[in-house]
């Protein structure tokens, strides 16, 4: 049955005329769909019986199931985990920030790219998320947390490489981005890839695809280091990589992020910092670098670099004029940190008494 939420605009439009219904019911479905966020057809009041019945039989309004959720005591970050409708689960986590709430979505179970950091891949890539399960998991958490609570970013940094589902994430972005669906200014929007070269230059070809933010896991300032942790190195190379990234048409304030996971005596060093901003060279206006210190999971065959280590290697940076930010990433204490997000069997339970109420707590 389909979702309404996999849906364009446009699309839209064309599957309410092709019921034989006027064009401005589009408009008042994405009303009901996009600004108020309701969970179900009998709340729409402003349809006719027919149309929300008819509405039932043959669509559906909500395609993922709320398992269970976690809620930081360090930072009040949530951690949501959802059952899709074919048993697979999936995690979504909601960052509250001062002045704005961020929300990082999945967009694949399972993850094909393999790095060796992330505790994501481990069982590999089961399949791609639809466009209708990646716009539920922004839906579901904002009705969940509350209207008042608005979720005004979004990363693309959640189980998965976007850009391996490239029609979906696209589709995504557009409902995400539309005036008339979520609204998102497209700056508040970040798509985080692993670097797979040819989709990044897709997506900056391709002109239907709405533009945001590029983050690009780069992890590593050589070539060797990088393919030890990236895998997807040894085909997307370090060089090839930056030479494309050098190349992309960036609009002014929509620099690209180099994220950096720093991981103990893997790529901390100084040495290390330096090739890094040698290999960005005369291109610091293009990027900025986002310091992600490693978070272990149990069983990662990685460290955690000390505090100290880390702010070196921020110094070493910032001496070479390149804009670096330490991210002391956010949901530690509930595994919701970069590269950790992954799915979980859980059996069936109740969740009833899951308010937005709850939830501020
Ligand atoms: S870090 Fe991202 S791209 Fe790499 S394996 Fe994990 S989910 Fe996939």
């Amino acid at each position: 049955m389909l979702c309404l939420k996999g849906f364009n605009y446009g699309e839209l439009e064309r599957w309410v005329r092709q019921q034989g219904w006027k064009k401005f019911r589009a408009k008042q479905l994405s009303k009901w769909i996009y600004s108020k966020k309701v969970g179900s057809y009998e709340e729409m009041t402003d349809l006719s019986k027919d149309i929300r019945n008819f509405l039932k039989e043959n669509t559906k309004l909500n395609v993922l199931k709320l398992v269970t959720y976690e809620k930081s005591k360090e930072d009040g970050s949530i951690k949501f985990l959802w059952r899709l409708e074919d048993g697979h689960t999936i995690e979504t986590v909601f960052i509250p920030e001062k002045g704005h709430n961020t929300l990082c979505v999945s967009t694949q179970v399972g993850c094909a790219v393999g790095c060796t950091f992330c505790f994501t891949t481990k069982d590999g890539l089961i399949r791609n998320l639809t466009t209708a399960e990646i716009i539920d998991q922004y839906i579901q958490t904002q009705r969940l947390v509350g209207l008042d609570r608005r979720i005004s970013n979004v990363v693309f940094m959640g189980m998965g490489e976007p850009l391996a589902n490239y029609d979906n994430v696209k589709k995504a972005v557009q409902i995400m981005t539309d005036d008339r669906m979520l609204g998102l200014s497209n700056r508040k929007v970040t798509i985080s890839s692993s670097g797979i070269i040819h989709q990044i230059k897709k997506m900056y070809e391709d002109s239907s695809f709405p533009q945001v933010r590029l983050a690009v896991s780069l992890n590593a300032s050589d070539q060797k280091t990088r393919t030890q942790l990236m895998p997807i190195s040894e085909t997307n190379t370090l060089e090839d990589l930056m030479e494309t990234l050098n190349s992309l048409p960036v609009k002014t304030g929509y620099r690209i992020m180099l994220e950096y996971v720093l991981i103990k005596d893997v790529n901390d060093r100084p040495e290390d910092a330096h090739r890094l901003a040698r290999l960005i060279g005369k291109n610091k206006k293009r990027y900025k670098v986002n310091l992600i210190p490693f978070n272990p999971y149990p069983g990662s065959p990685y460290e955690r670099p000390d505090e100290e280590r880390v702010n070196r290697f921020h110094q070493i940076l910032w001496q070479y004029n390149i804009g670096a930010f330490v991210r002391w990433s956010k949901g530690k204490d509930i595994s919701a940190a970069c590269g950790q997000l992954r799915k979980k069997e859980i059996p069936e339970e109740k969740v009833s008494f899951l308010t937005a109420e709850s939830l501020k707590r």
